[in-house]
């Protein structure tokens, strides 16, 4: 007798017994979103704020991102909290490059958005003057629970990313924007 194929609720799958079928986007994001690697740039107050929401009351490890990475190489997102100086931009230029693609960079807190209180000589006003930002969080210091809904916001971005954009002419036109080869 032929077999029903149930259609599920996600618009993107189709599921019959024993197997489910999917957009190859859909499920790549789904894994990625989940998975993320996390790199803590971090420099000043706003960096405290992140150390929380790898401990236990906040634990982000519930959103599948257990490994904090101090190595460029194998992260992929780049969570820039606290002030840079401009003498500080060019190292965090070159630790952004030596990250692989897919990757992510989220602005945490008012300092690494915009300068925040320091609007001085010697102060990046916002890194998205150096590399390109995914997602920005405000505060000064923001709470665990908005960095962690800017993680949230983060994991949607990758969930929903088509797997060409990175080989999209868009994209290198972002990265040539900001002198990124
Ligand atoms: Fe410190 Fe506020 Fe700047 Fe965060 S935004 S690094 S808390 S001064």
């Amino acid at each position: 007798a032929e077999k029903k194929v149930k259609i599920v609720d996600a618009p993107e799958g189709v599921s019959g017994p024993g197997y489910f079928a999917g957009s190859f986007d859909k499920i790549i994001g789904l894994a990625r979103s989940y998975s993320l690697w996390p790199l803590p740039f971090a420099t000043s107050c706003c960096g405290i704020e992140f150390m929380a929401i790898q401990a236990a009351n906040y634990d982000l490890s519930r959103f599948g991102a257990e490994n904090m990475c101090f190595s460029p190489r194998q992260a992929d997102l780049l969570m820039v909290c606290g002030t840079i100086s401009k003498k500080l931009a060019p190292v965090l230029k070159r630790v952004y490059t030596q990250m692989a693609e897919p990757k992510w960079v989220m602005a945490v807190g008012a300092c690494a958005s915009s300068g925040g209180i320091f609007d001085t000589y010697s102060v990046l006003q916002g890194i998205d003057k150096v590399i390109p930002v995914d997602v920005y969080v405000p505060g000064c210091p923001p709470r665990p629970e908005q960095i962690i809904e800017g993680f949230m916001q983060i994991q949607e971005i990758a969930r929903n990313e088509s797997l060409r954009r990175r080989e999209s002419a868009e994209y290198k036109e972002l990265l040539k924007s900001y002198e990124i080869s």
